[in-house]
C-alpha cells in the first residue's frame, strides 16, 4: 500500500510545519482550512479510520483527545471549538490515516460534512 500524505509527513519525507510532536502523534495545520484555526491531530500509528481501531488503541485514542485539548488552549480557541473525525469515504474522509480535525476561531460551517441522502 502506498504511504498516505500523513505518513509521509510523519516520516518527514515531505516538509510540513509540525506544531506539536510526541511519541504517539503529530499536529499540523490543515492545508485547506475550513475555520480560522484548523488543525489535524494525527497518530503515528497507522489506523486507517476510527472504525478500524481496536480496543488496544483506547489509550492512544484517549491521548489524542488530551492533545486536542492542549492545542485548543495553545491556539486560544478552548472556549469554543469543534472536533471532527470523518470516518469513511461517504462521510468525507479523503486521507485514510486516522486524524482528528480541530476547528475554531469563528463560526464553523459543518453542513458540508453532514450526511445527505
Ligand atoms: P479528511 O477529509 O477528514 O480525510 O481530511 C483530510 C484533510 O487533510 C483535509 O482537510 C485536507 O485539507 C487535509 N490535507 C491534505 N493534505 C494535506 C497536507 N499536505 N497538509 C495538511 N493538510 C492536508
Amino acid at each position: 500500500m502506498d504511504k498516505t500524505i500523513f505518513q509521509k509527513i510523519i516520516d518527514k519525507e515531505i516538509p510540513s510545519e509540525i506544531l506539536y510532536e510526541d511519541d504517539l502523534c503529530v499536529v499540523i495545520k490543515d492545508i485547506a482550512p475550513k475555520a480560522p484555526v484548523h488543525l489535524l491531530v494525527i497518530p503515528k500509528k497507522l489506523i486507517t479510520k476510527l472504525s478500524e481501531s481496536s480496543d488496544e488503541d483506547s489509550q492512544l485514542l484517549g491521548h489524542l483527545m488530551t492533545i486536542v485539548k492542549k492545542m485548543a488552549k495553545e491556539f486560544e480557541i478552548d472556549d469554543a471549538f469543534n472536533v471532527v473525525i470523518n470516518n469513511g469515504e461517504n462521510a468525507g474522509q479523503t486521507v485514510f490515516h486516522l486524524h482528528i480535525h480541530i476547528l475554531g476561531g469563528g463560526k464553523v460551517e459543518l453542513s458540508s460534512n453532514l450526511i445527505t441522502n
